[in-house]
């Protein structure tokens, strides 16, 4: 098991200790546990109990815990936990906003032990009435209830992603002479995948089924089934699947069909022929070939949305697509001076040993008390090791950043003495996020008119399939960037992936560069920056206007040039 989800299982046993009311400091050493263990680069899996026990707050309890994981995939006080608590409750725990505390409450007070039993009570006006629940709380824990009941089902790209290409390779294995292609959600790129797709050429459509119906991680739907559509669930994931069958002299056809938005089909690229009517006639050998006999260059799936890509594409000027090898250096990242894992010498020797010129350090800031937010000595001492770093591993460059709250009233949360000494400044919303539209656009608006705000950090504050963003006026607030020359992130954090790629395009048009910020808060972030750079071309965003794209010499001058114009 990988140590992300080994850690994983220690929380949730910590988590379930709170909700049975067990003694507070057993809780903590599990805590402790998943601190320690964050910070382990090798594979837990690989490890023996003696190995477990060298390693830094890991006892002898957790060694032998691990090693139950590694044999059984879990252990005893989980499983024995786990046992004692009924599964919606468990579920609970997951609910945005609500600790185990107040999941207890709900389960022991209010009798409640089900998601759809809570919901009901919200409705019925019945939490609020529970001691330390208020009507705040009570609409709060409705709406993230209502939010996950939309998006059941569904997983984030990058969840999707792997199962994808596994359940790829199994159909391969089984049938090695039909030709498959992933289509759908998966190879658009889209940020939330609703379902598997798939297209797999075939004259002998029953066999295939049979094979399919073979293979152990599917699991078929009769009643959703056809003799041209395998439909079921691929069980490892738990997303819908469809498998489309159909004729190999089509193959290539149905995989551009159902690698598009409809809006892209539609478009007339001549007269009045479209890609869906030319796709729907004769069958081509290659999606290439198609986007050639229609006289236009490809298309790639990822920009198939039916915005300018086929005029684009009809005049040859489709734009070259950012690539992860762009990249040069990483913009707003933690460590622990805030809530980081890693200290701000492992962030950046980690991060140039990827091959990166540069790291911008942008701990949480004072008023992000819960994150561990810098205090002004705090800012100082940190400038101070980054200089002392900077000596050391030049020519990797550490610049100095913070990732700035933005106040209730838009301004930032030092004085310009403090803000001054920063290289660059990341401005973010962490609080009060109960905002309407105007509020939560002016409050934006003001921070990026600071001189001293450089980037915008994650401009609606979403959390895919938890948290909706706050509403915001995209277009005011890009067009306040442009004005103001603000940098604005696509946050690559898959939960996040924050500004929204429909929105690239209008950032590009108006000039605002963009970049792509993994916002690590470990050193196994640095890798989310590929799910931003995947959100930034289907925007259709270019190396040019990446602003992590310029090598360390144009990053600094550009800091220090803004800077000066303060
Ligand atoms: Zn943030
Ligand atoms: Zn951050």
């Amino acid at each position: 098991m990988e140590n992300k989800k080994i850690i994983k299982l220690f929380k949730l046993s910590a988590e379930l200790m709170e909700l049975h009311d067990e003694n507070a400091f057993k809780v903590r050493s599990y805590i402790n546990a998943v601190g320690a263990l964050e910070q382990v680069e090798e594979p837990l899996e690989d490890m023996e109990q003696a190995q477990l026990e060298g390693l830094t707050g890991v006892g002898k309890g957790i060694a032998s815990k691990i090693v139950a994981i590694n044999t059984t995939g879990s252990f005893e006080e989980l499983d024995q936990l786990l046992a004692a608590t009924p599964p919606g409750v468990v579920e609970m725990l997951r609910i945005k906003g609500i600790g185990p505390k107040k999941v207890r409450a709900i389960w022991k007070e209010l009798g409640t032990e089900t998601v759809e039993e809570l919901l009901e009570a919200c409705e019925q006006n019945r939490l609020s009435k529970l001691k330390g629940f208020g009507a705040k709380t009570q609409e709060n824990i409705k709406q993230a209830l209502l939010f996950t009941q939309q998006n059941r089902g569904k997983l984030l790209f990058a969840e999707a992603e792997s199962s994808a290409a596994e359940l790829l390779q199994e159909i391969k294995k089984a049938l090695p002479a039909a030709p498959v292609e992933l289509t759908g959600d998966v190879r658009r790129l889209m940020e939330i995948v609703e379902a598997l797709q798939l297209v797999l050429g075939t004259d002998s459509p029953v066999e295939a089924q049979e094979a399919l119906n073979k293979l152990e991680v599917l699991q078929e739907d009769e009643k959703a089934a056809g003799p041209f559509a395998w439909r079921g669930v691929h069980t490892p994931s738990g997303l819908k699947t469809e498998i489309k069958l159909v004729p190999t002299a089509r193959f290539a056809n149905e995989v551009l069909l159902c690698s598009s938005a409809p809006e892209h089909l539609a478009l007339a690229y001549k007269d009045n022929k479209s890609l869906l009517s030319l796709a729907c006639g004769k069958g081509y050998a290659s999606e290439e070939e198609l986007y050639k006999a229609a006289g236009m260059a490809y298309v790639l799936p990822e920009l198939r949305e039916g915005t300018t890509e086929v005029q684009l594409a009809l005049e040859n000027k489709l734009p070259t697509l950012l690539e992860l090898s762009d990249l040069k250096g990483s913009l707003h990242n933690h460590s622990t001076y805030s809530d980081g894992a890693h200290t701000l010498e492992q962030m950046a020797t980690f991060c140039r040993d990827m091959g990166y010129q540069y790291l911008g350090i942008s701990d949480h800031s004072k008023t992000a008390s819960y994150a561990g937010g810098l205090r002004e000595g705090d800012v100082l001492r940190q400038q101070k090791e980054v200089d002392e770093l900077n000596k050391q591993l030049a020519p990797f460059r550490i610049f100095k950043g913070i990732e700035s709250d933005i106040l209730g009233d838009g301004s930032l949360d030092y004085d310009a003495d403090i803000l001054a000494t920063f290289d660059f400044i990341v401005a973010s919303i962490h609080s009060s996020l109960n905002m309407d539209e105007k509020k939560a656009t002016t409050r934006l608006i003001t921070a990026i008119e600071n001189p001293y705000t450089t980037m915008l950090g994650h401009p609606t504050g979403r959390l895919l399939l938890r948290r909706e963003g706050y509403p915001i006026n995209h277009r005011m607030v890009i067009d306040a960037c442009a004005a103001n020359n603000v940098i604005i992130e696509i946050n690559a954090n898959p939960w996040r992936l924050d500004l929204d790629w429909r929105w690239v395009q209008y950032a590009l048009e108006k000039g605002v560069m963009l970049s792509i910020n993994p916002d690590a808060h470990h050193t196994s972030g640095y890798d989310d920056m590929r799910y931003g750079v995947l959100v930034g071309r289907k925007g259709g965003l270019t190396k040019e206007m990446t602003f992590n794209a310029k090598p360390v010499e144009e990053v600094e001058k550009y800091f220090r040039e803004r800077k000066e114009k303060i």
